[in-house]
């Protein structure tokens, strides 16, 4: 459990995200106009009529988006609105030129809502994190301020794209059942989950460096034990993990020094400074009044119909979270390596494609991911589309995998060998691991009279201890393990050897 302490006691951090995903479309949430806004494209060439509200354009819902968000909505176990409306946010900046953004009022249901995403929580356990809703609206435009020393110009193509703004919850009826976030790591695995459902599902790239992906972060503290919570400050459009997490600790820290000083926290919206670390106020108390939502009169109510969500539930592919549980129940994975193969969806793809058909190979090429592979990401290919010897690196790919885990388990080699074969291919040896064994004479010797044979000239060698052993020092049992199977070469199988000892010394 994330805690700061404080002079007077412990405290814990409440962090609220509000994450902003660039939704993937041919078209625009209400134009035609293309919603490919990236920096390569010629700035305003993707731009309607609508998009820089001429008057008396009309905007007209796009239903691909409208899926997208049914999509986005089922993947993280939400109800989807028979019926929703879109709203009108009020507020002027050059990058909007409606003069308002069409969203869906905080103040009724979105298109998704009630959802929950499971995380990994500090403590090592799963964690039901509880999102409020998640709705629909229009991204801005792109203001640019350094192209021209005097004048400040602005991009229309990324205006009118489409944004799924996802909340989380807190349960303020229940503040005990803790299925919100209360730390910074927990913050950035609840984003990298966001992520790879939007990802999995093909709604979003999802990236924060390109801009795909941003978070609104939500921070207050309370002292550990409390039941209510306290006054929030909000921090917008964070794109980095690091900054997101150096921040919510920052903040929480901030907080609880004005408490203990005796002062309280306003609700205050905060400019985060990436140089320090360090936040200013840049407007205070903002409220959903201060936007005049009001129903938008060009639009109808979002109807969306039993049909439409079941037509989409059958396309859904398996999620994080339904991999991970397939992975502990299937494949009897502890915990801990379910979640580390499902971090991304490439990393559970590239373990599922080891284990093939074969789930006895599944603890296997998990260990070798987990305690090998994960610590040299130069020597595989996580997409795992490239493969043999690129710019002198041996790319190790699943059949790789898959072929040392089967070699072990059928005593062809033994673990170590295994692991030397491994080490070969980190130094760019070619060939499967079977023909490397081949190629250095790695063969396991399973042949209980050769090792026996080897066992006798370490007992005739070593009489003080064969001494030791039998007056009961077994402890010397490993003394035994180690010269036999360093007179094999390393070759023998271990598990013989072992019960050959013991059955010798009996
Ligand atoms: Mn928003």
């Amino acid at each position: 459990m994330f805690t700061i302490k404080g002079k007077t006691g412990e405290w814990e951090v409440v962090v609220g995200l509000e994450t902003h995903i660039e939704v993937l479309s041919k078209s625009k949430l209400f134009s035609g106009a293309s919603a490919d806004y990236n920096p390569t494209v010629t700035p305003n060439t993707q731009v309607s009529m609508v998009d820089v509200a001429m008057p008396g354009m009309l905007p007209v819902l796009n239903e691909y988006c409208v899926e997208q968000a049914i999509k986005f909505g089922l993947g993280i176990n939400a109800e989807i609105a028979h019926s929703s409306r879109f709203a009108r946010k009020q507020y002027f900046y050059p990058d909007l030129p409606q003069g308002y953004q069409i969203t869906q009022a905080t103040t009724e249901p979105a298109v998704v809502n009630h959802g929950w995403i499971e995380i990994m929580s500090d403590d090592g356990k799963p964690k039901k994190i509880l999102i409020e809703r998640a709705h629909m609206e229009q991204d801005a435009a792109k203001n640019k301020h350094d192209m021209h020393p005097a004048k400040s110009f602005v991009d229309y193509n990324r205006s009118g794209v489409m944004l799924l703004e996802i909340v989380t919850a807190l349960d303020v009826k229940n503040p005990e059942n803790n299925s919100y976030i209360t730390s910074p790591d927990e913050a950035e695995r609840y984003l990298r989950q966001i992520r790879e459902i939007a990802r999995a599902l093909g709604v979003s790239k999802a990236n924060m460096e390109e801009g795909s992906m941003r978070a609104d972060v939500n921070v207050s503290v309370r002292p550990v034990g409390e039941k209510t919570f306290r006054t929030r400050t909000e921090t917008k459009n964070m794109v980095s993990f690091k900054f997101i997490k150096n921040h919510i600790e920052n903040e929480a820290r901030r907080q609880v020094e004005i408490y203990e000083n005796g002062g309280t926290v306003s609700q205050d919206t905060l400019r985060y400074h990436q140089d320090d670390g360090s936040s200013s106020v840049m407007r205070s108390k903002e409220d959903a009044l201060d936007y005049r939502y009001f129903p938008d009169p060009d639009l109808l109510p979002l109807i969306i119909t039993d049909e439409q969500i079941e037509r989409i539930r059958k396309t859904m592919p398996e999620l994080p979270t339904a991999t991970r549980a397939r992975y502990i129940e299937k494949f009897g994975l502890p915990e801990y390596d379910a979640a580390r193969l499902t971090e991304t969806v490439d990393i559970s793809h590239w373990f599922d494609t080891a284990v093939g058909d074969k789930p006895a190979r599944a603890k296997g090429v998990a260990n070798w991911m987990i305690s090998e592979l994960f610590a040299h990401p130069e020597n595989y290919d996580i997409t795992n589309e490239k493969s043999g010897i690129i710019d002198g690196m041996r790319i190790i790919t699943p059949s790789d995998l898959a072929e040392l885990v089967d070699m072990v388990a059928s005593n062809e080699i033994n673990g170590k060998q295994a692991k030397e074969i491994f080490i070969k291919m980190l130094d760019g040896e070619d060939g499967t691991p079977r023909a490397i064994a081949d190629k250095f004479g790695m063969k396991q010797i399973t042949d209980t009279g050769a090792i026996e044979k080897i066992i006798d000239e370490v007992i005739a060698n070593n009489p003080g201890q064969v001494e030791q052993y039998k007056s009961g020092k077994v402890g010397l049992l490993g003394f035994f393990v180690g010269n036999v199977m360093k007179a094999s070469g390393g070759k023998a199988n271990p598990a013989i050897v072992n019960e050959l000892i013991k059955k010798k010394l009996g």
